[in-house]
C-alpha cells in the first residue's frame, strides 16, 4: 500500500510558526494570511501534491500581494482625457482636499453659522457664479445625470425640441434620445442631420413645448454643407415662447485656452441667453467625475428641488475635489499650470520632445513624431504635436507592459509600441524602464 502523499502537507498552524509567514501576518493581518494559507493548501490537495512548506508560503505571499482590481496605470497613449483610463487625473490641490474631507467629518450638509442642517448643493454656488457669470449652480454625479435632471425638472410631461444634428451617442451607450425618454419629456426632432434653421425650431413651438435643448456634438464634427442657429438666436426664440434653452456643453471648458478655442465656455453660453448649462467635471475642467449645472436662479432652484437631484447627488469626496479644482480655475494661468489635463494640453512641444529623448535614452527606443489628442469628446479634430518613444515588439511587448506594476498602456502601430510622451509625467519614465526590464 502506498502512503497518501497529502499527509505530508504541513498544517496551517505549522506554517504560521515560520518566520516568513510571521512577516506576512504583520503586513496583512492574521485573518487574511490564514485564508491565503488555506487556499494554498487547498490547491495542493486538489493537485494531489505534497508541496513543501516553502512553496506553500510563497503561494500565500503571492496571493496577498496581488494588486487591487482598480489601480493606477501609466497612460502612454497620447489621449489626454482617456475615457477608459479614468479620464482626468486630479490636481494635487484637489487630491489633498478630498483626502482631508475623506479622513474626517465635514460640514457637508451642515450650516456652521446657524448650527443647523445645510445643503451640499450650496458649497459650489458662489464659485460657479464667479467662474461662469451664472446666478447659481450645483453639481450632480456626472454630466449624463445633469442633463437628465435638467430635463426632468424643466420638461417632464411636455415636449423638448432638439435638432436632428444633435441626437448624438457619446460612447458607452449614452444616447441623447434615451436620456430624453427617461426624463419623462417627449422628443421633438427638427431639421436634418447637417442643416437645422431657426425657423425649424420656431415652427414646432406650441403650448406643450417646455424647453429647447442644444447638445454639443462632442466627439464628432460635421464639415461642409452645414447650418445651425447660434445659441443667442435659440435663446431668444425660447424666451419669446416663455421656455428655457438648456445647453449641454459636454466638455466643461471654463476659460478660453488658445489651443482649445473652438470649445464653447459656460460663460459664453449663459451670456447668449441659455437658462441652464451643463458640463462634465472630468473632461476639460480637469476635476473629478461630476456634472455641473449653472444658470438662472429660478431654473437652478427647480433642478435642486427635483427628487432626481437627490438620487443623482454628488458624493462628498468629488465635491471636495471639484471645489478645489474650481478654485484653481479662478486664475487661468494657475489652472493651466496645476491641473494635469490642462498642463498636458498646453505644454510646449519641445518639452514633450525632450521627455521622449530621455525615455529613449533610458530604454533604448527611437524617438518619433506623433499626434496626441484631447479625448473625452472634446475638440475631436484638434491634433496636438507630440513625440513618442517607439519600441520593437508589437502586441507582445504591449501586453507585457500592461502586465507590469503599475501597468503601462501604450499604443501599437505597425508592429511597434509607441509610448506617447504628451500624457507621461517625468516621474513615469523610471516606472516604464522598470517595466521593460521586468519579466
Ligand atoms: C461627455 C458628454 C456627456 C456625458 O457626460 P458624463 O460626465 O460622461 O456623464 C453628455 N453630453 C455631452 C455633450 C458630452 O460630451
Amino acid at each position: 500500500m502506498t502512503a497518501n502523499p497529502l499527509r505530508e502537507l504541513p498544517s496551517v498552524d505549522a506554517l504560521l510558526r515560520r518566520d516568513d509567514i510571521a512577516g506576512l501576518v504583520v503586513m496583512h493581518g492574521r485573518e487574511r494570511v490564514v485564508a491565503a494559507l488555506r487556499a494554498a493548501l487547498e490547491e495542493a490537495r486538489a493537485a494531489g501534491e505534497a508541496r513543501p512548506a516553502d512553496r506553500l508560503a510563497a503561494a500565500a505571499s503571492a496571493t496577498l500581494s496581488r494588486p487591487p482590481s482598480l489601480r493606477r496605470v501609466v497612460n502612454a497613449t497620447g489621449v489626454i482625457v482617456h475615457t477608459n483610463l479614468g479620464r482626468s487625473p486630479l490636481a494635487e490641490e484637489a487630491v489633498r482636499r478630498a483626502s482631508e474631507v475623506a479622513s474626517g467629518y465635514s460640514n457637508l450638509e451642515y450650516d456652521l453659522a446657524g448650527g443647523s442642517r445645510g445643503s451640499r448643493h450650496r458649497h459650489l454656488s458662489g464659485l460657479l457664479a464667479e467662474l461662469t457669470g451664472a446666478d447659481d449652480g450645483l453639481a450632480v454625479n456626472n454630466n449624463a445625470a445633469a442633463v437628465l435632471v435638467c430635463l426632468a425638472a424643466m420638461a417632464a410631461g411636455g415636449e423638448v425640441v432638439i435638432s436632428r444634428g444633435e441626437l448624438i451617442e457619446i460612447g458607452d451607450g449614452f444616447r441623447i434620445p434615451d436620456i430624453l425618454r427617461q426624463s419623462g419629456a417627449t422628443l421633438v426632432e427638427v431639421g436634418t442631420t447637417n442643416r437645422t434653421r431657426l425657423a425649424d425650431y420656431v415652427s414646432v413651438l406650441r403650448p406643450e413645448t417646455r424647453a429647447i435643448l442644444r447638445v454639443h456634438q462632442s466627439n464628432f464634427r460635421m464639415v461642409g454643407f452645414t447650418e445651425s442657429p447660434s445659441t443667442a438666436e435659440l435663446a431668444t426664440a425660447a424666451a419669446a415662447h416663455g421656455i428655457p434653452l438648456i445647453d449641454d456643453l459636454g466638455s466643461g471648458q471654463l476659460t478660453d485656452l488658445p489651443s482649445l478655442m473652438d470649445e464653447p465656455t459656460a460663460r459664453s453660453s449663459l451670456e447668449a441667453g441659455s437658462a441652464l448649462v451643463c458640463f462634465s467635471g472630468d473632461k476639460l475642467l480637469g476635476g473629478p467625475q461630476a456634472g455641473v449645472i449653472v444658470g438662472a436662479a429660478g431654473p437652478v432652484e427647480r433642478v435642486r428641488r427635483h427628487p432626481l437631484a437627490r438620487a443623482l447627488r454628488i458624493d462628498k469626496l468629488s465635491l471636495a475635489a471639484l471645489e478645489a479644482t474650481l478654485e484653481l480655475h479662478r486664475d487661468p494661468a494657475k489652472a493651466a499650470a496645476r491641473i494635469p489635463v490642462l498642463r498636458m494640453a498646453s505644454q510646449p512641444s519641445a518639452d514633450v520632445r525632450a521627455r521622449a529623448d530621455r525615455l529613449a535614452t533610458l530604454v533604448g527606443g527611437m524617438v518619433v513624431a506623433t499626434t496626441a489628442r484631447i479625448g473625452g469628446g472634446a475638440v475631436p479634430l484638434l491634433e496636438l504635436e507630440s513625440h513618442a518613444c517607439s519600441l520593437e515588439g508589437g502586441e507582445r511587448l504591449a501586453a507585457r507592459l500592461r502586465r507590469s506594476e503599475p501597468p503601462v498602456v501604450g499604443r501599437v502601430q505597425e508592429g511597434r509600441v509607441l509610448l506617447d510622451c504628451t500624457t507621461l509625467e517625468d516621474s513615469d519614465l523610471p516606472l516604464i524602464a522598470a517595466a521593460l526590464a521586468g519579466p
